[in-house]
């Protein structure tokens, strides 16, 4: 079977299983997304949305955290990873946003992308999330699982991943191939022990039948 059609498949069960993939972060605005997916770099969902609700009170949009010192916002964000980083990139993001934006988040990845701490992942993750463009992003979780279970098999970064998967997924179908496969992710094929036991997409994976026929040998 083509990869083409083995990813048709495994559409087919993951529409059934998650009509309406969303993203796990909670959010109330494009500024608050991009802030909760800067934070979310290396870090869970989990404790990121233990961070922000308490980082959104004391900072509710752009021109707040713009006018923040970078102590302030390293209080609130220091039991997220890499909270030095995090906190820099967070306070110019939203000066930037401020600056040349006037405060209002971008809709083109591009532009997204001028922002301090937004990277292509990041800017593909809003601009999915937010605008429902169809882009694709590539996390650990979709990197790994893409290749594991080999519709990308031979991809050795997030880019080519991108490319592998766009290659053979229908294009108004990337934003919710993004959510499906980071939840797969997440939830079934972990990365040090895949469930593959509680998984449903076995027939048309790559990993398991390598090692069912490991098994009967
Ligand atoms: S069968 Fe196992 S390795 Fe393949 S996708 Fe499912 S959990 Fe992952």
């Amino acid at each position: 079977m083509t990869r083409k059609k083995r990813l048709e498949k495994i559409i087919e069960i993951f529409r059934t299983e998650m009509p309406s993939p969303e993203t796990e972060l909670n959010y109330g605005s494009p500024y608050q997304l991009a802030v909760a997916v800067i934070l979310s770099a290396q870090c869970t969902d989990v404790r990121v949305n233990k961070i922000t609700p308490d980082l959104f009170k004391a900072f509710p949009e752009a021109k707040d955290l713009a006018a923040a010192e970078e102590v302030e916002i390293f209080e609130y964000i220091k039991s997220c990873s890499y909270p030095n980083s995090k906190t820099k990139n967070l306070r110019n993001m939203a000066i930037k946003l401020m600056k040349d934006f006037k405060g209002v988040f971008p809709e083109d990845p591009d532009d997204m992308q001028k922002l301090p701490g937004v990277g292509r992942k990041t800017a593909h993750v809003l601009g999915s999330v937010l605008y429902g463009q169809n882009v694709l992003a590539v996390d650990t979780h979709v990197h790994r699982v893409s290749v594991r279970i080999g519709l990308t098999p031979k991809a050795k970064n997030p880019v080519q991943v991108e490319r592998g998967l766009v290659e053979i997924a229908p294009e108004d179908i990337l934003h919710h191939l993004h959510h499906w496969l980071i939840l797969h992710g997440r939830y079934t094929c972990k990365a040090r022990k895949p469930q593959c036991k509680q998984c449903n997409i076995t027939e048309y994976c790559s990993y398991f039948t390598k090692e069912q026929k490991k098994a009967t040998k």
